[in-house]
């Protein structure tokens, strides 16, 4: 199973809190991310990720490429609404793959959270 794991710039830090805290399912899964969130990722925790380039050079389009061609799963994109963000195009696109392909879509931490305890049991 796949799962991608994006975060913009000021949710990064909660990325990081939220592989650390699941870290024991996630590792269980081939994980796709786009690059500045994925060295974050790999910089703080041992999981190996498959990156892609950063979003603003194209990282949402890959995972959305992946969405379009049936190999990703579940896709976990921890969004700043409150900040504008250049490549919004690319980001709504692939909210919108996630939603044709009927690939679950977590968008804040909370939602994260409910899809890992569906995906495993953490005390
Ligand atoms: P980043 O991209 O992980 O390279 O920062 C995420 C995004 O901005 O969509």
């Amino acid at each position: 199973m796949n799962v991608a794991l994006i975060a913009h710039d000021n949710k990064k830090a909660e990325m990081i809190d939220f592989v650390t805290e699941y870290y024991d399912i996630l590792k269980e899964y081939s994980l796709f991310t786009t690059g500045t969130t994925g060295k974050r990722i790999m910089e703080c925790t041992d999981l190996e990720v498959t990156r892609m380039l950063s979003g603003p050079y194209g990282g949402d389009q890959q995972i959305g490429n992946l969405i379009a061609i049936g190999k990703m799963d579940m896709v976990i994109f921890f969004r700043d609404p409150l900040t504008a963000q250049p490549h919004e195009p690319d980001i709504s696109a692939l909210m919108r793959l996630c939603d044709v392909h009927q690939v679950p879509l977590a968008s804040c931490k909370s939602a994260a959270i409910l899809y890992m305890k569906a995906l495993g049991t953490k005390e």
